[in-house]
């Protein structure tokens, strides 16, 4: 490492160890050393010093042991003129640093000022983690840049922002340079910041980079398996799975220096706009640690070469950008040129499957008025008729094709979708109208997208848009009619009627003995993938994560075993499984990755169990949050007693059918009763347990936070649990 980075990293340690030092003494002295300090709803503590050391700070005290801890690993200062051969001391100094901006963050959430102020964000939670980490994972964001600073201009910025989202990266802000910083630069130029965009502005400190390093310390606890304390897999999980780098924007200064040697350490290096020096030869980083003196105009293109991405980026022929960094954008109704949908005209969209002789590939029909016709702040109807083509096309995959309407709309700037069939509701923004966005160019997106995903079963797409209200409300009636068929078809699909499951095994790349077994009736426990969805998948890609299993023998038709299922998860979980069941939570349940939307746990006590959902943060009465909970039952092992499960999966006939079914269910969080209230009544009903009426036997958050309040609620209310045999 060069001598005059490392001296001022080292420095910059120092810094900024005396600056938690202080912060700690004053927040000791307001609070006292037994006040419990936390970021907002996480099960990972202080996340950096928690997957480094293993160490749970709870308290304010147990932050004075992190300090000796720092004052270990910072090494004595040094004058700039002093050869440092090795690494060593810079990375130790980085680590120092880190931690102690974890507990001056921490602090200041006790003592001020408040990191979640203004633009700024503060902390992820989990639900974030959760949502947005697993992008890292499945491919959809191939990482993060941290961008500390400041650029020259407001322009500048803006385009450095742009082309990062056009490649899909996270963009990650902290720290300022000569007055302002990356995020109210980008705000100053019209940028929508946030999750949703990725364009997510921390704090306005260098401290407030472990945000950021912590976000990538948590994603490797939480996906890759990686225990707490096992600083080394952490570090390599980092290193080779999240892309991520720092791009310092304006002067250097120590702190800066010292809070780049910590990311150093997760190899992540550093790119900069100013003439520090560089540190070319490769070790810790994949390529260079730091390379310096970049014109702004290629730093994003050089920033991905010196980490070694793979981008891939779809050309879509329209007049605006296209990524996944703007499906989550929002256009507000000042902010919108016309809308269709929403309650507000007739919409639908509706894919349909036609012989390769009818269509007539590329083909985009208007029938009636544009978007030209109609003053800004308008609406107009609008009937999406998509017909498709191809040898492999089956009409089973209709549905997962129009699902993906949403996605490949959304991915346009200044398009907004939200919803599906014949309640969807879209938006054109001013900004994309201005920029010469049209109607056909929907059907420009759509048929480019059909083609990009699914080569392997369509030949042909063409686009029909319907904006005169007679034909969309005919058309509609169609739709309507083809939905309710659809819908009928998959819930009239039971196990016994397939001899054939699927697996999935996307999540095995951070969970690596975990595979999900989709039925008819159990659908993966994300959420995300049905049996019909499993089934089209393995026919677009027969080599990919979801391969057919020819269910074999019954070993046990309660709680739901076959013996080719068992020998299946037995070889894709390396050994670790012999035998999983799909209808028990208690005999050989199903693994869970972490990517569960609810999870059910035993409360012994009730004869019954909780469900909790995933974004429900308060205390659950088995003593766990979410979050904690999440960390017991996740990570690919069986957990007799819990499961992780998709919403859908609780009004399944199947759902734990081997220990009695919805008729065990004692607490749920009140959203989430309601959120699937309908489907649960019909359930309730089959079962003789009276409809919706048994929903109020449930408890809630409302009527129970704690287990002994469980027992006392369902038994006044008369519930069945309380008289059931006991679950195990
Ligand atoms: Fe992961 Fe299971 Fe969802 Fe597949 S179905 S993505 S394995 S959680
Ligand atoms: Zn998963």
């Amino acid at each position: 490492m060069s001598k005059i980075i490392a001296s001022a990293a080292i420095r910059g340690a120092h810094k900024i160890a005396g600056q938690a030092r202080d912060i700690l003494s004053k927040a000791i002295a307001e609070k006292g050393r037994d006040c419990p300090v936390e970021f907002p709803n996480t099960g990972y503590y202080m996340p950096i010093i928690y997957s480094m050391t293993a160490r749970a700070v709870k308290t304010l005290a147990d932050f004075e042991e992190v300090i000796k801890e720092i004052d270990d690993l910072l090494p004595p200062l040094v004058d700039d003129d002093v050869w440092i051969p090795y690494l060593g001391p810079a990375l130790d100094a980085g680590m120092a640093t880190l931690f102690a901006e974890e507990i001056i963050e921490a602090c200041k959430y006790l003592v001020g000022p408040n990191p979640v102020n203004g633009i700024w964000l503060g902390a992820a939670d989990d639900v974030i983690l959760r949502e947005r980490g697993i992008q890292f994972v499945d491919g959809t964001a191939p990482g993060f840049a941290a961008v500390v600073g400041a650029a020259p201009d407001v322009e500048t910025a803006v385009e450095i922002a742009r082309k990062m989202q056009e490649r899909c990266l996270y963009v990650f802000m902290c720290a300022h340079n000569n007055g302002t910083s990356f995020a109210e630069q980008l705000v100053e130029g019209g940028v929508q910041l946030g999750w949703e965009t990725r364009l997510v502005p921390f704090g306005r400190g260098i401290t407030a980079a472990i945000y950021a390093l912590g976000f990538a310390s948590r994603a490797a606890l939480s996906f890759g398996g990686v225990q707490p304390g096992d600083y080394h897999r952490n570090l390599l999980y980092n290193k080779n799975r999240i892309f991520a780098f720092v791009m310092a924007l304006g002067e250097v200064s120590d702190e800066w220096y010292a809070t780049a040697a910590g990311a150093i350490n997760y190899g992540f290096p550093t790119i900069a706009d100013s003439d520090i020096p560089q540190i070319l030869p490769t070790g810790v980083c994949t390529y260079e640690h730091v390379v310096s003196n970049v014109p702004h105009k290629n730093i994003v293109e050089k920033a991905i070469e010196v980490r070694g991405l793979k981008i891939k980026i779809s050309k879509v022929p329209i007049p605006v950008s296209y990524s996944p960094a703007f499906e989550g954008e929002r256009i507000r109704k000042e902010d919108m040129h016309c809308e269709f949908g929403g309650q507000r005209t007739p919409a639908f969209e509706w894919i349909r499957m036609k012989d390769i002789s009818e269509v007539d590939d590329g083909k985009i029909e208007i029938i009636g008025p544009n978007v030209d016709a109609v003053e800004e702040g308008g609406k107009l109807p609008l009937g999406i008729v998509i017909e498709v083509a191809g040898r492999k096309m089956q009409p089973d995959f209709e549905p997962v094709l129009e699902r993906q309407v949403h996605t490949f709309l959304n991915e346009a700037q200044g398009i907004w979708h939200m919803g599906q069939r014949d309640s969807n509701w879209m938006r054109i923004s001013k900004g994309a109208y201005k920029a010469g966005f049209r109607l056909e160019h929907f059907g420009k997106i759509l048929h480019a997208m059909y083609h990009e995903r699914y080569s392997s079963i369509l030949d042909k797409v063409q686009v029909k848009l319907y904006t005169d209200e007679k034909d969309v409300v005919k058309l509609r009636k169609e739709a309507v009619k083809v939905y309710a068929e659809r819908d009928a078809r998959l819930a009239g699909m039971t196990d016994e009627d397939v001899d054939t499951f699927y697996s999935c095994t996307l999540c095995q790349s951070f969970a690596p003995n975990h595979v999900c077994i989709v039925s008819a009736e159990r659908p993966g426990l994300c959420g995300a993938y049905s049996w019909l969805d499993c089934r089209a998948a393995y026919e677009i890609t027969p080599t990919g994560p979801n391969q057919p299993i020819a269910k074999g023998n019954s070993v046990d038709s309660k709680i739901g075993q076959w013996e080719k299922v068992n020998e299946f998860v037995s070889k894709s979980s390396g050994g670790h499984i012999e035998r999983m069941s799909q209808y028990s939570m208690i005999v050989d349940p199903m693994t869970s990755c972490g990517c569960f939307e609810c999870i059910s746990a035993i409360l012994p006590s009730t004869g019954g169990i909780m469900i909790a959902n995933r974004e429900y943060p308060e205390m659950t009465p088995c003593g766990m949050k979410f979050s904690t909970l999440a960390g017991t039952v996740g990570g690919g092992q069986q957990t007799p007693g819990f499961i992780g499960h998709s919403k859908q999966f609780i009004t399944s006939r199947k759902f734990i059918a081997a220990e009695g079914g919805i008729k065990r269910v004692v607490w749920m969080p009140s959203v989430l009763k309601q959120e699937i209230k309908n489907t649960f009544a019909q359930r309730a009903d089959e079962l003789g347990l009276g409809g919706e009426e048994f929903l109020t036997k449930i408890a809630d958050e409302t009527t129970a936070t704690t287990e002994e309040e469980v027992l006392d609620f369902i038994t006044k209310a008369g519930h069945p649990a309380a008289t059931m045999e006991p679950m195990f």
